[in-house]
């Protein structure tokens, strides 16, 4: 049984928007550096600063999927298999955290897997590859749905 699972944090105090994170992660994604919506990660704009859009790698997304194509990896990463996948976007749309990505003009969608190719990237260290346990991530996402306190 799978425990635990490695997520990205966020130090929001530390980014300066430098987007370097979302360079990396098109290149780890699509072997490019266009950033944008071929990055799994998404720096935004918040209140005067910055904030994470990632995957939390939750996995409620795996029962949304009409063809299983979507499963959790002995590692605990939430990955998806284009092999079975069928670009019904399923996922993107359910998803909570805006985790699963639609890059313009592919057929199939796209996330992170916490490879820490985003925490190299960092010059301001805003980053950090963290181990947790599952259920700690299936809690953030009720977290964001509203309903934890
Ligand atoms: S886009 Fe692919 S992985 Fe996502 S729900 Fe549809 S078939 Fe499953
Ligand atoms: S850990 Fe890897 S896949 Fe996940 S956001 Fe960072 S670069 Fe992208």
């Amino acid at each position: 049984m799978v425990e635990t699972v490695k997520i990205i944090r966020f130090h929001a105090e530390k980014c300066r928007g430098h987007y370097d994170c979302e360079k990396a992660c098109s290149q780890v994604q699509f072997g490019d550096d266009t950033g944008g919506d071929h990055s799994a990660i998404r720096i935004v704009k918040s209140n005067g600063g910055f904030s994470m859009v990632n995957c939390d790698q939750c996995g409620l997304c795996i029962d949304v999927c009409p063809v299983q194509a979507l499963k959790r990896l002995p590692s605990g990463v939430v990955t998806v298999n284009k092999e079975l996948c069928i670009g019904c976007m399923s996922c993107v749309a359910f998803c909570p955290v805006d985790g699963m990505r639609r890059a313009k003009g592919m057929v199939y969608p796209h996330k992170c897997i916490s490879c820490g190719a985003c925490v190299r990237a960092c010059p301001e260290g805003a980053l950090e590859l963290v181990e947790v346990p599952i259920s700690e991530v299936e809690r953030v996402v009720y977290y964001h749905q509203g309903v934890c306190d």
